[in-house]
């Protein structure tokens, strides 16, 4: 036969182009629109509802970025689609309502969305680009009276994803409206022609992804061939079904008996804020769910997998109708709660207690709500997955974990898309990579092959998870999609699609593969390192929120235990949760808009006045009256004098003195009983000697506190990404304008040398102060730079192999060289409050209060000996999405403290960001209310249990990567000690750590990096 493949690939594509996606509606007519537009924010169905409405033209514009337009519609059935609609079987039609509100052609969520209301107020399906109907049960004659409540959202990124655009924030926006309703009509949809455009979309799809010499791949074209010549164009609706019964014998082709599994399962990704704010992510979640459950209610085997217990909330208590039809749904196990956190968080930055909490907020919530628990992470989506989610995923009673974004990696290819994740202390996780490598499939050809194509365990293992519909922006699954798994469930060619659960899924799954190979440590994604350090103060404020909640929770439990106070649990829980919400995978990782990080730093600032006021109530209770001057150390290691999680009476000033500062030559010299540091005219510290130890710090001829400016202009996703040529250029700021000593008084405690520096449009002031062995910084910056990295380096004279990050509830390790392709992508990487560097017998920690970017790298001093730097990253100043990131005024602390091992870098990171408190009172009930005698093991939490009943809560891990023993004794009256998981259930699954309880005191066993959860009932 002769070849006429190209050609007759090229007929189907323009008949499918021209004829089929075109067709589709019989007949259309208007309805009539009034409208009005909210003048502000947005309102309820109610308020809308009582407004007066105006005229509005069809082909007229609407919308100002931002703003709500609700249009009102009306109009009759008519009369004369009476015989149409009478139709069964070959030719039938169903009656719809289309609304186009002048999508574009940038997908879902990311531009104009709308819904549509009844007119008493129950909200019917969202209207979403590329899905824009309502299915109407109205007869003909009868009146259509609907309300349509249209987001005028711009279109952010408008296919440029790095130019800055004032459209991040309703301020900057501009009032021009920017949409045209095109189209508010009633339709008849042509059933049959639907059909067939699902057949063929189908059929083309795997068509095209068959090798050439494949006779399947003939085969489909052949007949699709007969279909082209069996539909007159000129009647489609006439002809589909003959076109469709051409098609029948190559769709019932049963699939091949080795084929692919997919679990198809229902989901849409909503970014709870990303290039819109917080507010529109409420409405976006109440129009995906609405199209799901619309969709629900066509399909009984439509499922559908639902994170983030936030966004349930927000159902709850901003849309109570549709929450109740959900709730409805997940009773009959179709709308299911995934993931159990209270969003999907980041995980790189929040640290161990915020984390643990993730999983308590949002599981204790789907417990709570509809009796479920999830027992899978979900984060498909965050930047990068901390080596101390298994151990805290498995200890809140998770048994799988979801993600796919490590497939984003710029430089090497992840092993696997079935394993066991191995964290920190060891802990395993059954962990599943969709192949896919998307979380927002629309079940076509190219995804279909894809997927069955990448599958790493294939041989081994044969199923993989599809999660499918409209993502990010929201939007959900589509009939379409539905139509396309069906064609696919067993097709010869395809891999086979059922439409199924992640818990039917990990079930087959881990059954499938009951000895994966193992992954251990973090997965580090290779992408987005600049997310570590954009839009610093929303960083800032998350890092000082958790340490304030470790304190108001740990003061309002002494006050409650000792004084009889009342514990504010609600008003925690509320702090709680919107810290978490915080901890997004957009907002804290600073890749959302202008608008979203203002309101983030608003929230920020109440977070700390209620909690400042949380904490200054209970200190009032435990303090009591009387003059002494009282020191409170929340922190979990005794300070100056003042024990560990308790007080005492203070006399003078409970942080050191005693520093002093002596001009030398042309420079400065700083020195107290542990230190001796030299700094220079350039205000640069060359000499940083631990008295100590007898040992220079600094190696010759190079300069510490050098801060360094990079240009940081990223190929694409500005806020999102450094990319490794950002080091190619750089330079030091190694002149100061002004050094002036302060000494001691004033406000200050210690002696302290100030620099100030010019940068560009920049200042930045320096003080330098000796703290007991720690040389410590505090830097201002007011920044105006655009695209430059600032970062502060530590050249340090130790050959170090390896760094020390601490992460949540521990620390891990990662190679100074560059060996590797894994070695080299990991050129930024993320710590909590400290890192260390060291050689065999000597360490040294550099900690922070807000930071969390740095690099350490193997180098060389001018002499050519192997020294190690460490450098943190302070502020960057993306373009995008944000055009002005990071500008203005920012206030961080960077600390050095020569002499330290892993034990003294612990301590430093809880010395950086915990203070002491004074108050004055009698002090008689400031007692530690629990302590540990070992020093290993740190006390990360003191608090009352979730449940209300009054029990003392403390969670506590092994911190230096060994194991410890110790004694956790309580000083108040306790009835018994038990151990739990991080949702305070009892813990009997032998793995624990307690090993003995006796009256007030737990003696626990720890693995390294081990957390327990120990509660004492009162
Ligand atoms: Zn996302």
């Amino acid at each position: 036969m002769h070849d006429t493949t190209a050609r007759t690939e090229h007929r189907l594509r323009r008949f499918v182009a021209e004829r089929l996606e075109t067709a589709g509606y019989r007949s259309r007519t208007p309805l009539t629109v009034t409208a009005w537009e909210v003048p502000d924010e947005p309102v309820p169905f109610a308020e809308a509802l009582s407004q007066t409405y105006t005229p509005f033209e069809i082909g007229s514009p609407w919308g100002r970025p931002w703003s709500t337009v609700w249009f009102h519609l009306r109009g009759q059935v008519p009369a004369e689609w009476a015989q149409d609609l009478a139709a069964d079987g070959a030719g039938a039609v169903r009656l719809e309502l289309l609304v186009d509100l002048g999508f574009s052609g940038a997908g879902p969520g990311f531009q104009t969305e709308g819904a549509i209301w009844s007119s008493d107020g129950v909200l019917l399906k969202g209207l979403e680009p590329r899905n824009h109907y309502l299915p109407l049960d109205v007869a003909p004659g009868e009146w259509v009276d609907l309300y349509v409540e249209a987001a005028a959202n711009p279109d952010v990124p408008n296919g440029q994803w790095i130019k800055p655009t004032p459209m991040g924030d309703k301020a900057t926006a501009g009032t021009e409206e920017i949409y045209e309703l095109r189209a508010a009509d009633l339709a008849l949809l042509d059933v049959d022609v639907w059909e067939l455009n699902q057949d063929v979309d189908a059929l083309q799809g795997l068509m095209l992804e068959l090798p050439a010499t494949s006779p399947r791949r003939a085969q489909i074209l052949r007949a699709l061939e007969d279909m082209l010549d069996a539909v007159d164009p000129d009647d489609l609706a006439g002809t589909a079904a003959v076109g469709r019964e051409r098609l029948a014998d190559v769709l019932a082709a049963p699939a091949h008996a080795s084929a692919h599994r997919l679990h198809a399962v229902g989901h849409a990704h909503i970014d709870s804020a990303w290039l819109w704010p917080v507010r529109e992510t409420v409405r976006k979640c109440a129009r995906t769910f609405s199209n799901v459950l619309n969709l629900m209610d066509a399909d009984p085997d439509v499922t559908f997998a639902c994170s983030s217990a936030q966004q349930y909330a927000w159902m709850k208590e901003f849309y109570p109708e549709l929450y109740a039809r959900i709730a409805q749904r997940v009773r009959e196990g179709r709308f299911i709660p995934v993931g159990g956190m209270w969003v999907e968080s980041d995980t790189n930055m929040p640290g161990g207690e915020a984390l643990a909490r993730q999983f308590v907020a949002g599981t204790q919530f789907f417990i709570d709500e509809f009796g479920v628990e999830p027992k899978e992470v979900w984060l498909p989506d965050s930047f990068g997955y901390t080596a101390a989610l298994p151990q805290i995923a498995r200890a809140s009673g998770k048994e799988f974990l979801l993600t796919q974004k490590i497939s984003w990696n710029d430089t090497n290819s992840f092993p696997h898309h079935t394993f066991a994740w191995a964290g920190t202390d060891g802990t395993r996780i059954f962990t599943h990579f969709p192949p896919v490598d998307t979380y927002n499939s629309m079940i076509n050809g190219a995804e279909l092959a894809k997927a069955e194509r990448q599958y790493a365990e294939k041989g081994r293992a044969n199923s993989s998870l599809l999660p499918y519909g409209y993502g990010d922006g929201g939007g959900g699954p589509t009939r379409e999609m539905l139509a396309a798994a069906r064609r696919t469930a067993d097709l010869e060619g395809s891999p086979k699609v059922t439409l199924s659960t992640p818990e039917a899924f990990f079930t087959q799954a881990r059954a499938e593969y009951a000895d994966p190979p193992t992954w251990t440590g973090e997965m580090y994604l290779e992408y987005h390192r600049g997310t570590y350090t954009s839009q610093h103060r929303t960083k800032a404020g998350n890092r000082r929120s958790e340490h304030l909640l470790r304190e108001a929770e740990l003061w309002a439990t002494a006050a409650t235990v000792r004084a009889g106070a009342d514990y504010p649990a609600d008003a925690l829980q509320r702090i709680w949760r919107l810290v978490l919400l915080q901890q997004f995978h957009d907002i804290l990782p600073g890749s959302s808009i202008a608008w979203v990080h203002r309101e983030a730093e608003r929230n920020y600032a109440l977070i700390e006045a209620e909690l400042e006021a949380l904490i200054g109530t209970a200190l009032g209770h435990l303090a009591g009256s009387g003059d002494d001057r009282i020191a409170l150390n929340a922190g979990p290691f005794p300070r100056a004098g003042v024990p560990a999680l308790g007080g005492a009476a203070v006399g003078g000033s409970v942080e050191p003195g005693g520093a002093t500062i002596e001009p030398d030559g042309e420079g400065w010299v700083l020195r107290n009983a542990h230190l001796r540091v030299v700094v220079d005219p350039r205000g640069l510290v060359t000499s940083l000697r631990d008295l100590t130890a007898d040992r220079e710090v600094v190696p010759a001829g190079m300069a510490a506190n050098l801060l360094q400016v990079h240009r940081d202009i990223p190929n694409e996703w500005d806020a999102w990404d450094i990319d490794a040529h950002y080091r190619h250029v750089v330079r030091d700021l190694d002149t100061a304008e002004e050094i002036v000593a302060e000494p001691a008084g004033d406000g200050a405690t210690t002696a302290r040398l100030v620099v100030r520096r010019r940068f560009g449009s920049s200042t930045i002031t320096q003080r330098l102060e000796l703290i007991d062995g720690s040389l410590e910084i505090t830097t201002e910056v007011d920044w105006h730079e655009r695209q430059k990295l600032l970062k502060l380096a530590f050249p340090i004279d130790v050959q170090a192999e390896r760094a020390t990050s601490e992460i949540q509830f521990g620390h891990i390790h990662r190679p100074t060289a560059t060996n590797t392709s894994w070695d080299a992508a990991r050129f930024e990487t993320v710590a909590h409050r400290w890192v260390h560097v060291g050689e065999a017998g000597y360490g040294v920690a550099v900690a922070n209060d807000q930071t969390y970017g740095h690099d350490i790298r193997a180098d060389l001093d001018p002499a050519g000996r192997p020294i190690t730097v460490v450098r943190q990253s302070l502020l960057r100043a993306p373009l995008f999405p944000d055009p002005d990131a990071d500008q203005g005024e920012h206030v961080l602390r960077s600390s050095i403290r020569p002499g330290a091992g892993i034990a003294e870098s612990v301590r430093e990171g809880y010395r950086m960001n915990l203070h002491v408190r004074t108050v004055t009172g009698s002090g008689a009930l400031v007692a530690p209310l629990v302590r540990t005698d070992n020093d290993a093991v740190v006390i990360e939490a003191v608090k009352l249990a979730e449940d209300g009943s009054g029990d003392v809560i403390v969670r506590l891990y092994e911190s230096l990567g060994g194991r410890a023993r110790a004694a956790v004794t309580a000083d108040f009256p306790v009835i018994s000690v038990t151990e739990t998981d991080l949702l305070e259930r009892p813990r009997n699954d032998g793995s624990g750590a307690l090993t003995q309880a006796d009256g007030g005191s737990a003696t626990v066993a720890l693995r390294p990096f081990q957390i327990c959860t120990l509660r004492f009932a009162r």
